[in-house]
């Protein structure tokens, strides 16, 4: 099945996006340093607990050869609490490279991006995306969520077919909006309406979308089958002593 991402849908979310958003110390930055950062401390880790650790990171290390000139030590000092310490690694690891190998020059395209020890698909897209306006979708759990609904997609979440569907229907939606305004409406509407307990009444979207129509939103994102604990058959025999 194909899903069509149509120019009202866009306009109506970004239209929602400029008016409700969070204020957060990096929204509307545009230096891609700093979006690598945040897009790094905010995985699996909450706006609200990151932005003093990325506010504090800022005083320190304003620019991206701070980072490179400083040991690993005190960055992990710097990450105390934030916990993933892998990201702080991969952070040091990727500064150095940029410093290093490509003589300070942050990258400027997707496939330069992901060349950076640390940077897979997800912060490539982000950094692209954000930094630099460019149309590649940046799909997330919310992201995924909202779509799942809004199309009422069958497909299980954990397929490949599912991940496809949505990146497609993210990249469609950034022809009709700039890129780095979309993805953040798309990551935003799924962080504060369509949660998984979704405020319908205050979506933006709710004329356009598919499981409110039909009344079943509980019923979509498809998750797969957890396993079932085994079911142990067999006898008990009581020894009489
Ligand atoms: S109407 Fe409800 S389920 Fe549909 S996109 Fe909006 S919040 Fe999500």
């Amino acid at each position: 099945m194909t899903y069509k991402m149509t120019p009202d849908i866009v306009h109506a979310l970004v239209e929602w996006f400029h008016h409700n958003k969070r204020v957060m110390p990096w929204r509307g930055e545009t230096d891609p340093y700093k979006i690598w950062v945040s897009e790094i401390m905010l995985q699996q880790t909450q706006v609200s607990t990151v932005i003093p650790y990325y506010e504090r990171w800022m005083d320190a290390f304003p620019k991206l050869s701070h980072v490179a000139e400083t040991s690993l030590q005190d960055i992990l000092k710097m990450w105390e609490g934030l916990g993933y310490y892998t990201r702080a690694r991969n952070l040091y690891r990727g500064a150095v490279y940029i410093i290093n190998v490509l003589n300070g020059k942050f990258p400027g395209t997707r496939e330069g991006l992901m060349k950076i020890p640390g940077i897979g698909p997800y912060t490539s897209a982000a950094i692209a995306s954000i930094a630099y306006n460019q149309p590649y979708g940046v799909v997330d759990g919310n992201v995924s969520r909202v779509m799942a609904r809004l199309y009422r997609i069958g497909e299980v979440t954990s397929s490949a077919r599912f991940k496809e569907t949505v990146t497609d229907l993210v990249n469609q939606s950034l022809t009709w909006g700039a890129p780095r305004w979309v993805n953040q409406a798309w990551m935003e509407l799924g962080a504060l309406v369509c949660t998984p307990r979704p405020s319908c009444s205050a979506c933006p979207l709710e004329s356009f979308c598919e499981v409110r129509q039909h009344l079943c939103v509980e019923n979509y994102p498809v998750r797969p089958n957890r396993k079932k604990s085994p079911v142990r058959e067999g006898a008990i025999f009581l020894f009489p002593f």
